[in-house]
């Protein structure tokens, strides 16, 4: 049979470990011998990275601003340990973080639902998306321990040396702690931006959250700026297809979420997506069931797992050891990537391709072959068989051939 030809070349991220091993075996037996596709490959795993003093990151991130789409597999981010497994000449930073800093995206998360892995919460039935600000508050504050009675004030001074501003936080009568964190209307707009983008493109309703009843102004400029995103660039073409942007206070939108059926979603500030994102992951039961991707406000996107690199599993890998890693996050990173390509192509032949190979992941894990990790968590069923890394990309293989 012919191959199904990708018309605009897609940009490959290699990565490291047990997901590197995966992502092999991915491309040779689900992708391949299928597609006629040109990949634009950047080895990201540690090795090159440090020989190419992690050059190869930001020529990767250049590649998606060039092409528009890109897949991605897990990395190693270099803490300590991994400076000595494989004697690094520095501690370089997070490919994720220079990626994201380069294409200035926000990061959205889905489930990966199937009908034998049942959600936590009874009334989820559609996939609840986040949407997750990456830039300030929390993690970028300034901090102080004080130490003894005093006063701590926030004050603001302009390039120009004026001090127009200046408020006192408190007048302290003993120890305590002070915390100055920030945003910039830049970056929120931005985030808004790519919040409706990523809904209107998946036909999402939007929830966004915050506490503009008490942060009358740092919350409230967040929800100001969503709306004149709104208003300004979506408001028209969100009604025309029947979408909603809705916005509540965050206590009220996680009450609200615990009834709803999901298809949605939520636009989280920093702290409440890093919190979320892990309520959700655990809740719908496994960190390789969730799809991940980066979506920049120029419209380039790169699809990758969530989850990392899942070193415990190489390590027995390396030993020779029996593995039992689940690929299904690594597989949707691919079949996304290949949409989004057929979308932007107007190729409706590699979507197809793609969304055949998705339901076949599905059904393999349906039919009860599953990896360890969903065993633990499957509605029981004498069907229920934990097979290992190969098997499974061998079972989804067999299934995708009838189909194709
Ligand atoms: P991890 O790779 O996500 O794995 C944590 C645990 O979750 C695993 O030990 C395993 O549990 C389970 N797990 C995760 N993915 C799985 C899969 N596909 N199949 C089956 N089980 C899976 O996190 P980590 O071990 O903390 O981090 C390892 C490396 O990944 C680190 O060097 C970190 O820097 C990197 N990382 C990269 C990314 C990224 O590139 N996107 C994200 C996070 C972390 P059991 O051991 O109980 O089976
Ligand atoms: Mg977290």
């Amino acid at each position: 049979m012919a191959k199904i030809k990708v018309k605009t070349p897609l940009v490959e991220i290699d990565g490291d470990e047990m997901t590197r091993v995966m992502w092999r075996i991915v491309k040779e037996k689900l992708l391949l011998p299928y597609l006629d596709i040109d990949l634009k490959y950047f080895d990201l795993g540690l090795k090159n990275r440090d020989e190419t003093n992690d050059k190869v990151t930001l020529e990767a991130a250049e590649a998606i601003k060039k092409y528009g789409v890109g897949v991605k597999c897990a990395t190693i981010t270099p803490n300590k340990d991994r400076i000595k497994e494989y004697t690094l000449k520095q501690e370089w930073s997070s490919p994720n973080g220079t990626i994201r800093a380069a294409l200035d995206g926000t990061v959205f998360r889905a489930p990966i639902l199937v009908k034998n892995v049942l959600p936590a919460v009874r009334s989820w039935k559609k996939p609840i998306h986040i949407g997750r600000h990456a830039y300030g508050d929390i993690y970028k504050n300034v901090e102080y321990r004080v130490p003894k009675a005093g006063k701590a004030e926030l004050v603001f001074t302009t390039l120009s040396g004026d001090e127009i501003w200046r408020g006192t936080i408190q007048d302290f009568k003993g120890a305590g702690v002070i915390q100055g964190v920030h945003n910039t209307d830049e970056s929120i707009s931005s985030f808004a931006k790519a919040c409706f983008t990523y809904a209107y493109d998946q036909k999402l309703n939007v929830w966004f959250g915050a506490k503009d009843t008490i942060s009358k102004i740092y919350d409230a400029q967040f929800r100001k700026l969503f709306d004149e995103e709104y208003d300004k660039n979506w408001k028209a073409k969100f009604e025309a297809v029947g979408l909603t942007y809705f916005f509540t206070l965050i206590d009220d939108a996680v009450a609200r979420i615990m009834k709803t059926e999901g298809g949605l979603l939520w636009a989280c500030k920093n702290y409440d997506g890093d919190v979320m994102s892990d309520m959700l992951g655990s809740a719908y039961g496994s960190l390789a069931m969730m799809t991940s991707v980066l979506v920049s406000p120029q419209g380039f996107y790169e699809f990758e797992a969530s989850h990392g690199t899942v070193q415990k599993h190489y390590y027995k890998y390396l030993k020779g050891e029996e593995t039992s890693s689940n690929s299904m996050a690594l597989i949707f990173a691919w079949t996304g990537a290949l949409k989004k390509r057929g979308e932007l192509d107007n190729t409706p032949n590699v979507v197809d391709f793609a969304k055949k190979l998705e339901n076949a992941a599905l059904e393999t894990v349906e039919s009860g072959v599953m990896t360890g990790d969903l065993l633990l968590v499957a509605t029981p069923n004498p069907n229920n068989r934990k097979v290992c890394t190969e098997e499974f990309i061998d079972e989804i293989a067999k299934r995708f051939q009838k189909k194709h």
